[in-house]
């Protein structure tokens, strides 16, 4: 056991990130909220202040060489983007500013494909970004809401998700992973089976990931969404990938510079892909940067990260189940690092304030998931969310703490 954590040497990876040299509350900072999002490494930092220090210009527009380094650099950090997710052509990719802009780039672009009475299917595992663009796409067409409940454990109930399926089905969303819960979702099963009847299929990514490495034609996903910020590169800066069909299919979500091929003042035509869905400036430096953090987290090794961070998952919930009255929400087996509890009795924002007290950052609060807090008829959770660079001497300090915390509190 000793010998696989060895295989990610995670003191020497610790060094890649500044911040976690810092102190908060004058105790080492202990970062464990990075569900909400990842730390930045130095070679993430460095891409940033290399593209503003050396060759800042606009893309796809000049003839400068400025402009010119930019938009190969921009290019190129599409065609990373591409290669990881394993999208047949790099026009498949659409950089958007993060998970919720592309959710509804696809939800906007639906408007005119569905008619009243038609149905969408959605989880019941679902961030609210992943939740609302559908209800407001609902309203505009008249199409119907259906929810995949789930149960106890936090696994969704797949026996009625199959007697949802009809033919009246056009699009199916989900999550690959939780964010609230940590619970991996049978995303092939859900796929195979809407594709049955003749429905789309969008995955949100945002959780998976920083943990695992989609494979979108493997999948045969007909959209998947994801943002930098969660897999160590910045904020403001995402993508979509989209089947080339469906890309087609679906109308620009903004007009503006950018996305056009030619403008007159009776009619404009619009740029072919990925430009058509990418109007004005785009975050140049963030798509560059996201490229770098796809680079570094690849040379870490997905595998290596799944493994590593299971571990801290297995111990994680092995030290905090010891503490009595706590809960834990989210029990499947198929899980990622992501621990949410409660301590009996108490509010988890009480829990949060001594622990951050204690260095310690923890996300307390409904995790933009209110309807999964409504199924256990609770404020919210603490949630701990494990990464790679994290350890088991921070995950003893996280015990301590919340140990602190009951004693203060009870
Ligand atoms: C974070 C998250 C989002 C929203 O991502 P943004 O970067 O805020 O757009 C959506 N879905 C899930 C599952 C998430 O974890």
């Amino acid at each position: 056991m000793q010998k696989e954590i060895d295989m990610l040497d995670v003191q020497k990876i610790r060094k890649d990130f500044p911040i976690l040299n810092r102190q908060v509350n004058g105790k080492p900072l202990v970062y464990f909220d990075n569900a909400a999002t990842s730390q930045t490494p130095k070679v993430v930092i460095d891409a940033i202040v290399d593209y503003y220090s050396n060759y800042n210009a606009n893309i796809h527009r000049g003839v400068h060489t400025l402009s010119q380094e930019a938009t190969d650099a921009y290019e190129i950090a599409r065609n990373k983007v591409q290669q990881h997710f394993n999208a047949m052509h790099s026009y498949e990719i659409i950089l958007t500013s993060g998970t919720t802009h592309s959710i509804n780039i696809v939800a906007t672009g639906f408007t005119n494909l569905l008619s009243e009475g038609d149905e969408i299917i959605v989880s019941a595992l679902e961030h609210h970004s992943n939740i609302v663009p559908w209800q407001m796409l609902c309203e505009r067409t008249g199409a119907i809401l259906k929810v995949i409940p789930m149960n106890e454990e936090g696994e969704l109930l797949m026996d009625v998700y199959d007697q949802l399926l009809s033919d009246k089905t056009k699009l199916v969303f989900t999550n690959h992973i939780s964010n609230a819960l940590g619970t991996i979702n049978p995303i092939e099963e859900i796929i195979t089976k809407a594709h049955k009847v003749g429905a789309a299929v969008l995955i949100d990514g945002a959780q998976s990931c920083p943990h695992i490495k989609p494979d979108v034609q493997a999948l045969d996903v007909d959209f998947y969404v994801a943002s930098a910020h969660k897999l160590c590169g910045p904020t403001g800066v995402g993508m979509l990938y989209g089947k080339e069909e469906w890309l087609n299919k679906l109308p620009p979500y903004q007009g503006g510079g950018e996305m056009i091929e030619q403008v007159t003042f009776e009619k404009t035509t619009y740029a072919g892909l990925p430009h058509k869905f990418e109007a004005g400036t785009p975050n140049i430096c963030g798509g560059i940067a996201f490229g770098a953090a796809l680079d570094y987290m690849n040379s870490i090794g997905f595998d290596n990260i799944a493994q590593y961070e299971n571990e801290l998952l297995a111990y994680g919930t092995q030290k905090l189940l010891e503490i009595e009255g706590l809960r834990i929400y989210g029990t499947s087996k198929n899980k990622t690092s992501v621990i949410s509890f409660n301590l009996e009795g108490i509010h988890p924002y009480d829990v949060g304030t001594i622990v951050d007290k204690l260095g310690i950052a923890v996300r307390t609060g409904h995790h933009c998931a209110q309807p999964i807090m409504d199924f256990y008829k609770i404020p919210g959770t603490i949630r701990a969310s494990f990464s790679f660079y994290n350890t088991k001497e921070e995950i003893d300090a996280l015990v301590e703490a919340v140990k602190k915390a009951k004693m203060m509190l009870s």
